[in-house]
């Protein structure tokens, strides 16, 4: 049988990183990181392209858009989609790709190492070899593989800033494990017959961690240079008032202004439920602020940045945000 075409997409990061003055940076491109793994003819056919070097510290929305329009342009020649990127915001970047590429049939991969390829001791050989065992697998949709792991898209978060063991899924189960070049799979992710693409995306999103006893000021900030503001609080969810009216002031006026605002919280696990406490549910019942529920801050950040690329009616914002893509919310 003839083997799976896959696309290998060179972004930069550490996999691709050798040692300068300064510290780690890429210089390797995409044919360069498949001659460190010649056994992977075993598996698939590879063809290279080299889309920007950076560290993904650097990548931005407008990367996305950039890796979603090489896949677009690619998509009828490949079977499936390697992405080797940065394990420092690949969950953002996974997360932007899940909403500009829908409903994929096809595998889109993202992987990289916390150890460069050339390195002694490094993870980039297997996360390069398990990506492309999922993308010629056949299994659809945007995913992240790492250290075995198969995580959804929208689902993943980098736990770890050292360890091999680098990502986890958050509020949802791994897809599946690649063990010794087999795929164990748990979840067979939903897909459509061909992909929905979108090229746009706003990138005025802002994250507001919240600190007890942090003055509201930064909100207001935040909300006059932004489209959107996330808003991390505690627990499952609600907005201090140390003053009269202040948070709540900051938020309503920029809700008036047109804005959207998002709360969220700063736990990893189990999501929002502003309704439990006074503190949220004040807000939740008089400002049409939003919710995240159990989604990731990484795939928030990035549903609005692709919703607010389509639309600033706030009716249509609200109802593409609480509309699933790719599993990312399920506790409306
Ligand atoms: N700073 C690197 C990057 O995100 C870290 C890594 O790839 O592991 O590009």
């Amino acid at each position: 049988m003839e083997k799976k075409k896959i696309l290998l997409l060179g972004t930069g990061g550490t996999i691709a990183s050798e040692m300068g003055d300064s510290g780690l940076q890429p210089e390797l491109n995409s044919e360069q990181l498949l001659r460190y793994i010649p056994d992977i003819s075993d598996i698939c056919q590879v063809a290279c392209d080299q889309l920007f070097n950076l560290d993904s510290t650097n990548i931005q929305p407008k990367h996305w858009a950039r890796i979603a329009a090489a896949i677009r342009r690619h998509y009828r020649e490949f079977d499936g989609f390697v992405i080797a990127h940065g394990t420092d915001t690949m969950a953002y970047t996974a997360a932007g790709l899940s909403y500009l590429i829908q409903g994929s049939p096809k595998p889109i991969v993202l992987t990289g190492a916390q150890k460069p390829i050339g390195f002694e001791t490094t993870d980039s050989k297997q996360n390069l070899r398990d990506a492309f065992t999922v993308a010629a697998s056949g299994m659809a949709g945007v995913m992240l593989v790492f250290n075995g792991k198969i995580i959804l898209g929208t689902r993943a978060r980098k736990t770890r800033s050292k360890s091999f063991e680098a990502f986890s899924s958050i509020n949802y189960p791994l897809l599946g494990l690649v063990q010794d070049g087999r795929i164990i799979r748990y979840i067979r992710p939903e897909a459509r017959a061909v992909p929905q693409f979108y090229d746009t995306v706003n990138p005025r999103v802002a994250l507001l961690k919240l600190l007890p006893g942090m003055d509201c000021g930064v909100a207001a900030f935040l909300l006059a240079h932004n489209d959107a503001l996330i808003i991390e609080s505690f627990g499952v969810g609600g907005l201090p008032s140390y003053k009269a009216g202040d948070y709540y002031e900051v938020v309503k006026n920029g809700l008036e202004a047109g804005k959207v605002v998002v709360m969220t919280t700063q736990v990893e696990n189990e999501g929002s439920d502003l309704a439990v406490y006074h503190v949220g549910g004040a807000i939740k019942r008089n400002l049409p602020i939003l919710e995240a529920y159990d989604m990731t801050t990484e795939a928030v950040a990035a549903k609005l940045m692709w919703i607010l690329g389509q639309t600033t009616d706030q009716r249509w914002v609200e109802d593409l945000f609480y509309t699933p893509v790719a599993c990312d919310i399920l506790k409306v």
